[in-house]
């Protein structure tokens, strides 16, 4: 055959690494797949020109040159969606790892053609339409119980309504007819529970809704300080060994989401391994199941072709957004963001494009953008209302931790939440290095609400005294690098002490111990209460003249500063009889006299 006649059929002009350019392509679109070669070596059209295309190239390119043919998919690339995803450990393209594992070991073999979903597996489809019912896009047509913990929706796929003609109800597999429907012209469309997307292309819902609640995390600083709403949009900026991964981990296990999907992208192959060890093994407080039960992996580590990392947060975030049509609430993390963004520009570099700062493609932030505006707060298609949410929490490893440079800034100009991540922190071991002078939430005002009513109406101000306090105290410590401590008034130093404990008693927080790597908003509350108790007895005490020295040193501090190891169902008991004691001790530093009669 002359490969030069047949229009299915591109040939490779060039190779540089990961990229392909090849002439007589024609007939393909943007970000169509094909295949590379004989060895037909996964790709996708990035660039067109005329009759030539740039191909990124999802496996190693090594040995294929010029002359060797392009097969056409006509497809873009695409997830499968269905029953199967949840506990699934895929690639940038969705490939799945544990299969391909099992079947080939170590290494991918090249063009591999594994189905990226199990579709021989047998599911029990409870059907939930009955024949004759119109349906619209988003309706559901059945579920089935993917895992304990997840119930799997299966919707009438976007831009499909009509009329029910056929329902099917009991075992099938994923690629099966369960449900044919007729559509106004006449036509009867076929659906499996499988569906289709191109990961590039945001899926429809009825209409965004603005934030209101808290995504909670159990973790101190966050929930209290920096909250992410649910549907919000977060990142972590940080150097290497400041916590960024830590933080990802704790959101995963911890968050208050119905499904995880978490994209290790770039990093170290190791960090991942833990992911892959831990989540199995942990079990999660909120269903008693392993945490896998609810989580999607997708792994496109350092040592993994660098094509698939730029795919991989999109083929991440269609999956989140396909489990939040069905009314779910899902959180992405993606470590790291940066990670991406090299691989964004070698590819750029590879395509001659003009580079703008530091290298990076001029479309850097659109493509940042792109991303990030895909989660969100929604009310799904589907004529049950459903209010689904996606929240997605970035990390990102700026070289030398300068915040400075092209990604962090772009980044921070699309987030609503910063959790810089300091490096001087981390070094004197306060984790997580969450930097409360630098980092911020948007979402405090629209979450105020939230927390007064349904934690404690003090809430919010109880929170504002705290950043105040901690303000405070860096303009102190100037004062005192400048002249020294004993130039201070004890009220002065009082609020010193105080943030000292704020940060110690608080704010710091172990992810690896039992009981501090997880606390609710009401123990977070009620610590804080102690020790701003503390902290006003002890202003008043001030101005009576009591001792300074005498109210630093009270026996309770210790108790306060054991507070967080308290377990939460003995919390609110042990709070109270703290409260207690600071009143007690607070008397009996008063020689006796009841200061608060
Ligand atoms: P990064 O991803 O920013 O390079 P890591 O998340 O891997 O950094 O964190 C580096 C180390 O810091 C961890 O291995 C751990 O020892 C310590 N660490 C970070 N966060 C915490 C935390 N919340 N509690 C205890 N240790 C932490
Ligand atoms: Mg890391």
């Amino acid at each position: 055959m002359n490969v030069n006649e047949n229009k299915q059929i591109g040939i490779i002009a060039k190779v540089s690494g990961p990229l392909i350019v090849a002439r007589n392509m024609k007939d393909v679109q943007m970000y169509d797949v094909v295949r590379v070669s004989e060895k037909r070596l996964i790709g996708e059209v990035i660039e067109l020109r005329g009759d030539m295309a740039s191909i990124q190239v999802y496996e190693e390119t090594a040995g294929i040159g010029p002359g060797e043919p392009v097969y056409f998919t006509n497809e873009p690339l695409s997830v499968e969606l269905a029953p199967g995803l949840i506990e699934g450990i895929f690639d940038g393209i969705q490939r799945p790892l544990k299969v391909i594992y099992d079947k080939f070991g170590d290494r991918i073999p090249l063009g591999t053609d594994v189905p990226k979903l199990d579709h021989e597996r047998i599911w029990d489809f409870k059907k939930s339409v009955e024949v004759g019912d119109e349906v619209n896009e988003g309706d559901i047509l059945g579920v089935v119980q993917e895992t304990p913990v997840v119930e799997h929706r299966v919707m009438v796929p976007p831009t499909l309504s009509g009329t029910i003609t056929e329902i099917y109800n009991g075992e099938a597999r994923i690629v099966d007819v369960i449900a044919k429907i007729r559509t106004a012209n006449g036509q009867e469309v076929e659906i499996t529970m499988l569906q289709r997307w191109p990961v590039r292309r945001p899926r429809p819902y009825k209409k965004k809704l603005a934030p209101h609640e808290p995504m909670v995390t159990g973790q101190r600083v966050i929930d209290t300080l920096f909250p992410i709403a649910i549907g919000g949009i977060a990142a972590i900026p940080g150097p290497f060994g400041s916590g960024k991964t830590v933080v990802q981990h704790q959101l995963a296990k911890w968050a208050d989401a119905d499904i995880i999907v978490y994209v290790g992208c770039g990093e170290r192959g190791n960090e991942m391994t833990d992911v892959l060890n831990e989540f199995p093994e942990l079990k999660d407080p909120k269903t008693g199941e392993t945490l896998m039960k609810r989580t999607v992996l997708i792994a496109n580590t350092s040592n993994m072709p660098v094509a698939a990392r730029e795919a991989s947060i999109y083929t991440g975030i269609a999956i989140a957004e396909y489990y939040r049509d069905m009314g779910y609430r899902v959180a992405i993390m993606a470590d790291s963001t940066s990670r991406w963004a090299e691989a964004l520009r070698e590819m750029s570099s590879r395509l001659e494009e003009m580079p703008g700062e530091e290298g990076y493609p001029a479309y850097l932030a659109s493509r940042l953008a792109e991303f990030y505006e895909r989660a969100g707060l929604v009310e799904t298609l589907g004529k049950e209302g459903r209010i689904g949410a996606v929240s997605a929490i970035g990390a990102v490893s700026p070289p030398g931790g300068d915040t400075s440079e092209p990604v962090s800034q772009a980044t921070l100009r699309i987030v609503k939440v910063f959790w810089g991540l300091s490096a001087s922190l981390a070094y004197r071991r306060h984790f997580p290095a969450i930097d409360w002078l630098r980092s911020y939430s948007l979402y405090e005002d629209d979450l105020i609400e939230f927390f007064n009513k349904n934690i404690k109406p003090t809430w919010s101000s109880q929170v504002q005294e705290t950043k105040d306090i901690l303000q405070d105290e860096s303009k102190l410590e100037e004062i005192v690098r400048l002249v020294g401590v004993d130039s201070l008034e004890f009220q002065d130093r009082l609020t010193m002490e105080t943030a000292r404990s704020v940060r110690e008693d608080f704010l710091h927080q172990i992810a690896f111990d039992e009981i501090d790597t997880y606390t609710s908003l009401n123990k977070q509350f009620g610590i804080l209460k102690s020790i701003l108790t503390w902290y006003h007895l002890g202003q008043d005490a001030l101005r009576e003249n009591a001792s300074f020295n005498r109210i630093i040193n009270m026996k309770v501090r210790e108790r306060i500063g054991r507070m967080k190891y308290i377990k939460e169902a003995d919390f609110d008991q042990e709070c109270e009889a703290i409260m207690k004691e600071i009143n007690l001790e607070y008397q009996d530093l008063m020689k006796g006299e009841d200061l608060y009669a």
